[in-house]
């Protein structure tokens, strides 16, 4: 590569988490290398831990994941990890979680679960879930990244609470939250 000024330093480490149904993950890749300025690779599984497993819920407590993972991983100063699951996740307090970050950390995990048409019983559409997984990609590692959560509903950085809302706003950060980003 020549002719290029921009330093490529940051390295973020895709991981996929316990069995992740076979997905082509080129179309994340090169999305979140633009976004990021970033350098992304596909790191080797990373086992479920077993105790992450709650036997009432049927889900896996993802802070426990990041934790373990982020111990495991032990990344470097210019590493970042995006945790990738195909398992449902949940924070104490919320029925689920499509995902969760360490703000302005090293980690973070997304679910893949519920970003399938299949798990609200309607017919698959790679498009739409392929949307919605740059979509939460780029929420937690902003998050990452330090962002907080975005007021605007159409930014990237706008909190989801529910699949509608992941749909409605777009994979990009508005003006103030690349603003921030840049800065860093
Ligand atoms: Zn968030
Ligand atoms: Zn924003």
């Amino acid at each position: 590569m020549s002719g290029s000024i921009s330093i490529k330093k940051i390295k973020i480490n895709l991981i996929p988490v316990g069995q992740v149904k076979k997905i082509n993950f080129d179309f994340l890749i090169e999305f979140l290398a633009d976004s990021f300025r970033a350098n992304i690779q596909v790191g080797n599984n990373f086992p479920l831990p077993g105790e992450a497993f709650n036997f009432q819920r049927k889900q896996y407590l993802s802070s426990y994941i990041l934790r373990t993972a982020k111990s495991y991983l032990n990344l470097k100063e210019d590493e970042k990890a995006l945790l990738i699951a195909d398992v449902d996740l949940y924070a104490e307090g919320l029925n689920f979680v499509f995902g969760e970050a360490e703000i302005n950390g090293s980690i973070a995990i997304i679910s893949l679960v519920r970003l399938r048409e299949s798990f609200y019983g309607r017919p698959e559409k790679k498009e739409i879930f392929e949307s919605r997984v740059k979509k939460e990609a780029v929420h937690e590692l902003g998050h990452v990244f330090g962002l907080k959560h975005c007021s605007s509903s159409q930014c990237v950085m706008y909190f989801s609470n529910s699949l509608a809302d992941t749909d409605r706003k777009s994979w990009e950060f508005c003006l103030r939250c690349r603003g921030l980003l840049m800065t860093r």
